[in-house]
């Protein structure tokens, strides 16, 4: 008896030490993934849902802002950690283009 309860007591921390192992590598490469990924952003509001605008797409892509519809074949592409920077930046920016200039040069 006592050699099953052992083997069964042996078996459920096997099984647990794998499930934490897997979810530390899960978390780690989730982390690592996070590191490298850049996404998209619209420019006038900060949204990050942008869809593909022609579907042709020959000469170029071009994307829409499902957000705002904003449509430029350029989209500034940020680190996924930045948005809520971008977006900060977006809301303190001022609209007129010479004062865009301005903070461009001092930065
Ligand atoms: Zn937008």
């Amino acid at each position: 008896m006592s050699n099953i309860i052992r083997l069964l007591a042996n078996t459920a921390a096997l099984i647990i030490f794998l499930l934490i192992f897997y979810w530390v590598v899960l978390v780690k490469k989730k982390r690592e993934f996070a590191k490298h990924q850049l996404v998209l952003i619209c420019p006038k509001c900060g949204s990050i849902r942008l869809s593909p605008a022609n579907i042709i797409g020959i000469f170029r892509e071009e994307y829409k802002c499902d957000k705002c519809d904003y449509r430029s074949s350029f989209f500034p592409e940020i680190h996924i950690s930045k948005i809520k920077e971008f977006r900060e930046k977006l809301r303190k920016k001022p609209k007129s283009r010479e004062q865009s200039k301005k903070s461009k040069n001092t930065e």
